[in-house]
């Protein structure tokens, strides 16, 4: 029997999670004590002189689950909830997410506690450049690469690149993932984790013989990974009955207009007020009544409280743990298809794969050589979760979890322990 989790622990949930797939595949003590719980973690304070001179301290997290399987790899956040517990949840589940796609890489994640829509670009640059240096002695290219995460983009990334640089004294554009394309990062990496998910999408309506021409679909969290599957679907011919973000839901019963949505969203930074729509409440977008749900904000989104009222039927977890285990068994009673996290929004991570590839061999790819291999990653990947779906009768989270830890632990069978 899984164990009781408090509904908001992030970490909590992935170990869940974790023992729920380990005992599926039948994995021994041994192993399992070797690749459950974070390889570091490092917790750092960074001070910051503020735009009024004075100096602010703020809380940072870096956290290596595994390097396992190659490099430590994972994004790094900023949020005013960041805390060392979600930090290690997400590190877990980069872990797990590289495997299933089967990239060489383990997991990592990091963040700092702060609320980045209060600070100036210079305070955030400055607190940006002081984490780095305090973090400075865990990450490298060999080592673990920061990418970004909520409320972190390509200029974050490049902040971090230039500061680890300036430390070594020449330019290692391999530190980071998620870079400008000027200073070595990837053709569609920004799309990447939207792309993923928008793939998948299209792998589990083939799967259930849905059609996405006409499909209706709700998005929570219109950034990154939200608004560009949203934007996918919306080419493919999917309706947007409703997208949210921070500020507010939006809701047009006929389909919105994404591109102008997107358009308004990077002008005025919320979907709020959007012509053409009207303002719903967050709870009823989770409960539409539509074909495709796609969480693509934060962790816990769905629970034992609300799980009940979703009236989807597939849910594609664009987001890092958007629903906790109590919110997946009313799901899976529901009969509702649920594209895990570790799967759905891998797309991100692999074309990070791809982009530190390319930098390390000083050789560039063409967006088009790059979407080849992603969809061929995602597509693979995909199948092979889907045929432990059907065979061993298990959800799909705890097929992909299967999977993930699955190729961890042979890995690290055979590397042995040290000494
Ligand atoms: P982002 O900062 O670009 O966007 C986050 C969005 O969520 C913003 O629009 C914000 O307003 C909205 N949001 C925040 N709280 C909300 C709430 N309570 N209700 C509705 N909307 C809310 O971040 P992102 O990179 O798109 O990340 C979103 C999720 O996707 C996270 O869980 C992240 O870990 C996951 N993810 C991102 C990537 C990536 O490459 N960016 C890769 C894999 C997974």
């Amino acid at each position: 029997m899984p164990t009781a989790v408090i509904q908001n622990n992030a970490y909590d949930v992935a170990m869940e999670n974790f023992d729920t797939a380990a005992n599926a595949i039948g994995l021994d003590k041994n192993t399992r004590e070797m690749i459950k719980y974070p390889e570091r973690m490092l917790l750092v304070s960074v001070p910051v002189r503020m735009d009024d001179g004075c100096i602010h301290h703020f809380e940072g997290f870096r956290v290596q689950h595994s390097s396992v399987r190659g490099p430590a790899k994972g994004g790094i956040r900023y949020h005013p909830q960041v805390t060392l517990d979600e930090v290690k949840a997400l590190a877990t589940w980069m872990t797990w997410k590289c495997a299933v796609v089967n990239i060489p890489f383990g997991g990592a994640k990091g963040g700092i506690t702060c609320n980045p829509k209060m600070m100036s670009p210079g305070e955030l640059e400055r607190m940006t450049r002081r984490y780095t240096s305090a973090i400075l002695p865990l990450i490298g290219p060999e080592q673990d690469i920061p990418a970004p995460d909520v409320y972190t983009n390509s200029q974050t990334m490049a902040w971090i690149m230039d500061t680890y640089s300036m430390t070594k004294g020449y330019m290692i554009p391999g530190v980071v993932t998620g870079k400008p394309i000027s200073l070595g990062g990837s053709l569609g990496r920004n799309e990447a984790t939207g792309r993923g998910v928008f793939f998948t999408i299209e792998c589990a309506c083939e799967h259930l013989h849905m059609s996405l021409k006409g499909a209706t679909v709700a998005v929570q969290g219109f950034g990154n990974a939200g608004s560009i599957a949203a934007q996918l679907l919306y080419e493919a011919g999917a309706k947007i009955l409703a997208v949210s973000d921070s500020t507010g839901c939006v809701y047009n019963r006929d389909g919105l207009n994404i591109p102008e949505l997107i358009a308004m969203k990077s002008l005025c930074g919320h979907v709020e007020g959007f012509p053409e729509s009207e303002p719903i409440l967050p709870h009823e977008l989770l409960a539409m009544h539509c074909d495709i749900l796609i969480p693509a904000a934060l962790e816990n989104a769905l629970h034992a409280e609300n799980a009940g009222t979703v009236r989807a039927k597939i849910i594609a977890e664009a987001a890092n743990g958007p629903i906790t285990p109590a919110a997946d068994r009313i799901l899976e009673s529901k009969g509702v298809f649920v594209i895990p996290d570790i799967l759905c929004n891998a797309g991100g991570v692999t074309v990070s794969y791809f982009e530190w590839v390319q930098d390390e061999q000083h050789l560039f790819w063409e967006a088009a050589d790059i979407y080849k291999r992603l969809d061929r990653v995602m597509k693979t990947a995909f199948r092979d979760v889907l045929k432990i779906h059907l065979e061993k009768n298990v959800p799909m989270r705890i097929a992909a979890n299967m999977l993930g830890i699955g190729r961890v632990a042979e890995a690290v069978q055979i590397r042995g322990i040290y000494p």
